[in-house]
């Protein structure tokens, strides 16, 4: 649709844990952000915590992108390129931006603590580059390994962020931040920016949880000698509760597979996840396309919002709403109740999630309980039962000769009819259930005959 252009985003989770709803919105984004703009989607897996990460997570992330339809252009696996992480640091370090500091985790516990005492803010002091070589020597002969901190410029760092407008951040007030841990491994910055840098990555598109860290990161991307990418923080989504989503939100009620297994369309999901925080969130979507035409980073607003299953369950309806039978037919055969179009258009307004419709189809097929209270008023249904062929116009017709016959109307007519042939209270239209029920089973339900 679009021209191809530079654009290049990614997608970066840590294979940790699953994907729960805020993930696959920071996917989302960057997959539309990059479909709108002739872009290229990255995958990168963000796995050098090795403690952590498993290949079992990794492929469970692939697994759900695609469910999503979330295709990536390009994939990396940062376990697979310490050497650049390695050459960078060594940049760094020859340059004196990035030093070793030999404080234990006890140790800044405990000045961190003097200082929040003494009303200070809990900044690392830099005692670490007062360190002679000598004194560092004697430190490694004790036995203690440096982790390495970059050596921040104490100066604002000022970025114009697509969604938060201009933002600055005080390099005076943070720590210098710790790139690789005294074993050696490096933690999430560092290679972040390499990699962000060597595939050329044009927007960084993250939560606003990140904000700080890109103050930092520009400094360091500087320091390598590159340019800083654009830069866009969209606010977080929380659960129903208000609260941030959580572990426990991954691991169970709102990861994408929970979603998947509890039988929502992806394109829901999709549609809802893209449309939160601007003025139309709960609006159907039926393709990436569409929603991608319609992305517009600065329409996100900068306050929190949250995910409410409710809103997913009335974009799923929605969203089946709009689906037409031949789109649908595969998917009924296979759950067994391919009833024909006139059955997908009679039960779609009456169906949340697509299983449901396997319910109606037993409505129409049996077997039913007919709820009859009163038989008088149900023989007397039966008997002036329509000849067939059946279509649309039967229920009319048929209910027009009830009235005739029993003098009721309204719910005192409509509702025995529907308990006896349904079983039910409620449910599809009876004029467009009548057809697909036929005459004999009709006939049956209203003799209160269980087909
Ligand atoms: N792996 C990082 C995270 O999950 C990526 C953040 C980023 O987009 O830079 O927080």
């Amino acid at each position: 649709m679009t021209a191809p252009s530079n654009v290049t985003v990614r997608f970066a989770p840590s294979p940790t844990g699953r994907l729960h709803v805020g993930n696959a919105r920071a996917a989302l984004f960057n997959f539309l952000f990059a479909r709108k703009n002739g872009g290229r989607f990255m995958l990168r897996m963000d796995d050098t915590d090795d403690e952590r990460s498993t290949p079992e997570f990794a492929a469970a992330i692939k697994e759900d992108l695609r469910w999503l339809g979330l295709t990536h252009d390009i994939f990396a696996r940062q376990s697979e390129r310490l050497a650049a992480y390695e050459a960078a640091a060594e940049k760094l370090k020859s340059e004196g931006r990035l030093y070793p500091a030999y404080e234990s985790a006890a140790e800044l516990d405990r000045r961190r603590k003097r200082q929040l005492a003494r009303g200070l803010p809990p900044v690392y002091d830099r005692a670490a580059l007062d360190l002679t070589d000598e004194d560092r020597a004697a430190l490694e002969a004790e036995g203690r390994k440096p982790h390495w901190r970059f050596r921040l410029d104490h100066e604002h760092t000022a970025f114009e962020d697509m969604i938060q407008g201009h933002v600055e951040v005080d390099g005076a007030s943070l720590s210098d931040p710790v790139l690789i841990r005294e074993d050696g491994r490096f933690l999430y910055t560092l290679p972040s920016i390499v990699d962000d840098i060597d595939f050329a990555i044009t927007h960084v598109i993250r939560g606003s949880d990140h904000i700080t860290n890109t103050g930092v990161q520009i400094q360091i991307i500087r320091a390598l000698g590159a340019e800083p990418p654009a830069f866009a923080h969209y606010s977080l989504l929380n659960g129903p509760e208000g609260k941030p989503l959580s572990k426990r939100d991954d691991a169970g009620r709102f990861s994408l597979r929970a979603l998947r297994e509890a039988g929502y369309e992806p394109m829901a999901v999709n549609a809802l996840l893209a449309r939160l925080g601007t003025p139309d969130p709960v609006e159907p979507c039926l393709s990436l396309d569409e929603l991608a035409s319609g992305f517009d980073l600065s329409r996100l607003g900068r306050a929190d919002i949250r995910f409410d299953p409710a809103d997913l369950a009335r974009v799923n309806a929605a969203s089946l709403h709009l689906m037409p039978y031949a789109a649908m037919q595969p998917r009924l055969a296979a759950l067994g109740c391919d009833l024909g179009a006139d059955f997908w258009d009679a039960v779609k307004p009456n169906i949340v999630l697509f299983a449901d419709a396997a319910d109606w189809a037993r409505v129409v097929t049996g077997p039913v309980a007919p709820v009859i209270e009163e038989p008088d008023f149900a023989a007397a249904a039966a008997a002036v039962l329509p000849p067939e062929p059946w279509n649309e116009a039967t229920w009319g017709i048929w209910t027009d000769a009830v009235k005739s016959a029993t003098g009721r109307k309204g719910k005192a007519l409509f509702m025995p009819l529907r308990l006896a042939l349904t079983g039910l209270t409620h449910g599809p239209e009876l004029k467009n259930l009548l057809p697909l029920i036929g005459r004999d089973r009709a006939q049956a339900r209203l003799k209160g005959l269980t087909d």
